[in-house]
């Protein structure tokens, strides 16, 4: 939204264009729902919203450093968001590396790409605690465990969730998302009962029921087994999940109300801009007004 207000408030046109330029980095799920997100809200939520530029223009550059977006999806899905995420204005660019993020937007290969808002979505750094502390840790910092989750140095200590490497039957690390989390908490939690117990320890198992991803406002692809689904069907899958998931009805029920009025309306609820640089930018530009 700053990005968007600052293109409206600026005469000059190459800073107007660095102001309606999106980057996103990386198009695993994160890049590609917020690539799509940028694209619903530009092109449909507030499109009405301004006066001297069309929001409709912002250009939104994915960049994937691989060959194809959501290379953890088959490829008949990840081709049919590539074709949903053409129709939110999206541009994919496939086998393009990013190798700098500054103010003035992104370097990738040998190209520059004037942008004042770039969005990184290619993966998270684990705390610093693994390291801080000598324990055998990957390339991201996360800690390497056992197949009960504990610590070879230390069976007493376990870890779970984003800060755990735990390597399945093909030595591959788990990913880091909430279901191996929430597995994982689970785990260690009857871990610690069994030792109370005085039973033997148990190894962990993950059991993926499948992944999901959104694509704008009423778009997803979801895959569980063998089963595929793409459009408004995966989409109310997905809505259906993750208000399961929540804990307790009153909750429930408030975020199918407040999504279904999102939805029905177009609404984003209230748009303010506070911050201490929006104050300095909006301060400069009217001083440049006034001089004017
Ligand atoms: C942008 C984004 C989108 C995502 N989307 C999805 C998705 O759609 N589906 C999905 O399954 N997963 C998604 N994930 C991943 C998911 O959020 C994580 O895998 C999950 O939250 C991991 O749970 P956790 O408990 O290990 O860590 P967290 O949820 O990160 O919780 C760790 C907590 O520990 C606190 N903490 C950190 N260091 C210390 C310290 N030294 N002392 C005390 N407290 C500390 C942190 O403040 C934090 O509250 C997404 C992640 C990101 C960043």
């Amino acid at each position: 939204m700053q990005a968007l207000a600052k293109a409206e408030l600026t005469n000059d046109p190459l800073e107007r264009n660095k102001h309606l330029t999106f980057v996103v980095v990386g198009a695993g799920p994160t890049g590609v729902e917020l690539a799509g997100a940028i694209g619903e809200m530009s092109r449909f939520t507030l499109s009405k919203d301004f006066r001297h530029i069309d929001s409709k223009q912002a250009r939104i550059i994915l960049i994937e450093a691989g060959s194809r977006i959501l290379p953890m999806f088959s490829e008949q899905l990840s081709s049919r968001v590539m074709r949903d995420l053409d129709q939110l204005g999206v541009q994919a660019w496939m086998n393009s590396r990013v190798s700098e993020v500054s103010e003035n937007g992104v370097e990738t290969s040998g190209e520059t790409i004037s942008a004042s808002t770039p969005l990184w979505a290619a993966g998270i750094k684990a705390s610093p605690l693994g390291r801080e502390s000598n324990i055998s840790c990957d390339r991201v910092g996360r800690i390497e465990v056992e197949k009960d989750l504990s610590l070879e140095s230390h069976s007493e200590v376990f870890v779970a969730g984003d800060q755990c490497r735990f390597a399945d039957e093909q030595g591959r690390a788990l990913p880091s998302v909430a279901p191996v989390a929430v597995q994982q908490g689970k785990h260690f939690a009857k871990m610690i009962r069994a030792d109370l117990d005085d039973k033997p320890r148990s190894d962990f198992e993950y059991h993926d029921k499948g992944q999901m991803a959104t694509i704008g406002r009423s778009r997803a692809i979801a895959e569980t087994g063998k089963l595929k689904l793409t459009g408004f069907s995966a989409w109310m899958a997905w809505l259906l999940v993750h208000i399961y998931f929540l804990t307790g009805f009153r909750n429930r029920l408030f975020v199918i109300i407040s999504w279904a009025w999102s939805f029905l309306t177009f609404r984003r609820g209230a748009r303010l801009i506070l911050n201490k640089d929006w104050e300095s930018f909006s301060a400069n530009d009217n001083q440049k007004d006034q001089a004017a």
